[in-house]
């Protein structure tokens, strides 16, 4: 398969003198997001998206609530290892849509610097993250926070470097190519293996 969807939602309750995070970004506010973590609604939802769009699980299964570990902790550690979870099934961000509904503070201020900040996170250009928002209206929920992500994941292409690699050991043997073979086999030609960018044993 060439590309997977992803689906992620998340809600906070409000609470006095707790600083406000909203997409790794600290926002000026009288209250913030009660969680075991640092409460950031919007990069849960992204995190549950991305492991969504793999079928790795979802942030609890990852992070659970009461392991004393995450307590306090930056959600960019969850997405951290949601990404490389993508990595690892082979796939990358495309792009992420997402939607916060919350009565206050106001977001469209401050919704090109969350996406900048959130882009950052995922390593992906600006253009491909939206933030959108709305009041709650009619729902009654005016003290809550919610967020709503959806990933689009894009399988990674063999690397042409690999594929000529495998192109050149499926030939026969040339003898004037034994210099070559003896080269590659000590390693001095090895092409750059991609590594993943996080390491998880920190987490697990
Ligand atoms: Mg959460």
């Amino acid at each position: 398969m060439k590309i997977r969807i992803g689906y992620g939602w998340d809600s906070h309750a409000f609470k006095p003198g707790v600083p406000l995070r909203i997409g790794g970004l600290a926002i000026e506010h009288p209250e913030g997001l009660a969680g075991h973590s640092d409460g950031d609604v919007l990069l849960h939802a992204i995190t549950d998206a991305l492991l969504g769009a793999v079928s790795a699980g979802d942030i609890g299964s990852f992070f659970p609530p009461g392991d004393p570990r995450w307590k306090g902790a930056d959600s960019a550690i969850f997405l951290n290892i949601a990404l490389e979870e993508v990595q690892n099934a082979g796939y990358q961000l495309a792009n992420v849509d997402t939607t916060l509904v919350l009565a206050a503070p106001k977001i469209a201020p401050i919704a090109g610097e969350m996406r900048e900040k959130v882009a950052a996170l995922l390593d992906v250009p600006p253009g491909d993250v939206s933030i959108k928002a709305k009041t709650p209206e009619g729902l009654n929920v005016d003290h809550v926070a919610q967020a709503h992500a959806v990933v689009l994941l894009e399988r990674v292409e063999e690397s042409d470097e690999l594929r000529v690699m495998q192109t050149e050991m499926d030939e026969p043997i040339d003898v004037g190519d034994l210099d070559e073979v003896l080269k590659e086999m000590s390693g001095e030609r090895r092409p750059a293996i991609k590594k993943p960018v996080f390491d998880t044993e920190d987490f697990t």
